[in-house]
């Protein structure tokens, strides 16, 4: 106990310790940072592909949105969901412009938005369908987040280890394996209606970076329809612009019926949604609340980033570094056939599958940070790229510099 405290006071900032023990953290302390780069309290330069958990949309220090958020933290931050602003109005009015949705829930987190859009698929099997006690499917390797229902709906084992009883009403299945979806609902539907909604992410991030097959979420979207089943999708990782397009659902070429979004949306600011077509709109008041939920502040955070997302033509600059970025990684795959075994992903959301039996993702992030190139895993096999929007070519050319150079140290 007291060597280790003296080893975190050696690598930690003062605090540490008081700071409650549920992340692994790297040993390393950011005190600043500008576009992709982020620097330690030493000094040194990191490249960050990783943006706060693909967050940080525009970057660190965006000097747009840090004019937008001063400005309004002196006109006004806070006033409560009791009254009206016109930030929030103006936030779920380009939200609803900008995709099939009709209105929109403001909460703070993904986990927040993810319980908004649960409450909302019980409710509406309840008035549409007369259901009871509803059913939701998911998919085995999701991630929906850490409050209990989406923990419940998360269908990894290894997050739901020791929290037990989870919340009632899951059912998982395989992703993008249609006949199973259709095998669970015929089965949970044999005596009468069960099934509220099935709940999947565009592009399973968590997971694996594993995108959605086109065929299937058309095949699934049909069986929604003829049953009334809601197919709700999480655009929590994948929204606003991260895969070179403004949804993830726009890849496979269908429309939910409700979607959820939260980490790019605030550009770092925290804030989440729910958006809703009309049809399943059944929230009424009083039914769900949030106090901070979509205050001046994050909608004003949000208002930029969807501002710059169209000035600064983000969307074409995804596009063109994914490409890019997907590129060189496929280039590294080659030259480590050892260590790598695909490339997967949409956009800025690019996941170096490793090879089984090798070093796994934690080994590669780690030596990529020895590197001064921050990446995170997706699951123990996949190491996820996820940097900024605003990345440049130059920018990508030298995150796969690194990450060639930590690959080579881990042996071809
Ligand atoms: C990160 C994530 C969440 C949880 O978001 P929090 O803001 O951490 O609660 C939910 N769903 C997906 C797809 C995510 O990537």
């Amino acid at each position: 106990m007291a060597v280790d405290s003296q080893l975190s006071s050696l690598i930690s900032p003062a605090g540490a310790d008081a700071v409650m023990n549920t992340y692994r953290r790297f040993p390393v302390t950011f005190t600043h940072g500008q576009g992709c780069w982020l620097w330690d309290r030493h000094g040194e330069r990191y490249m960050d592909c990783v943006a706060g958990i693909a967050v940080c949309s525009l970057g660190h220090s965006d000097p747009v949105l840090q004019q937008a958020l001063s400005k309004q933290l002196g006109r006004l931050q806070h006033v409560s969901n009791l009254y009206f602003t016109p930030e929030q109005g103006e936030l779920a009015t380009w939200i609803t412009a900008n995709s099939p949705m009709d209105a929109v829930f403001f909460c703070n987190s993904g986990a927040e938005a993810n319980e908004a859009a649960i409450k909302l698929a019980r409710k509406y099997g309840r008035c549409k369908r007369g259901i009871e006690q509803a059913r939701i499917i998911t998919a085995r390797a999701s991630f929906h987040g850490r409050t209990m229902a989406s923990l419940s709906a998360t269908g990894q084992p290894k997050y739901h280890q020791g929290f037990t009883p989870l919340v009632e009403g899951f059912h998982y299945v395989d992703y993008n394996d249609f006949p199973a979806i259709q095998q669970c609902i015929d089965r949970l539907d044999a005596q009468g209606p069960a099934v509220a909604a099935v709940l999947l992410e565009p592009l399973q991030g968590e997971g694996g970076v594993q995108p959605g097959d086109p065929g299937v979420f058309a095949a699934l979207r049909q069986l929604c329809d003829q049953r009334g089943i809601l197919l709700i999708l999480d655009e929590v990782q994948v929204g606003m612009g991260r895969t070179g397009q403004l949804w993830g659902h726009q890849h496979l070429g269908i429309e939910p019926d409700a979607m959820t979004m939260a980490k790019g949306l605030g550009g770092g600011f925290p804030i989440g949604a729910l958006a809703v077509k009309r049809h399943c709109d059944v929230l009424q008041p009083g039914d769900h609340a949030s106090t901070f939920g979509g205050n001046p502040l994050a909608c004003r955070a949000g208002l930029t980033v969807a501002a710059e997302l169209k000035r600064r033509h983000l969307l074409t600059n995804v596009q063109q570094r994914g490409e890019q970025l997907g590129r060189g990684l496929e280039e590294l795959v080659v030259e480590f056939p050892r260590l790598c075994a695909a490339v997967r992903g949409w956009g800025l959301i690019q996941g170096l599958v490793l090879r089984e039996g090798g070093p796994g993702a934690a080994q590669v992030v780690q030596a990529c940070l020895q590197h001064k190139l921050l990446v995170v895993p997706a699951g123990n096999q996949v190491v996820r790229l996820v940097p900024p929007l605003t990345i440049s070519g130059a920018e990508v050319d030298t995150a796969l510099m690194r990450l060639r150079t930590a690959l080579g140290g881990l042996g071809a």
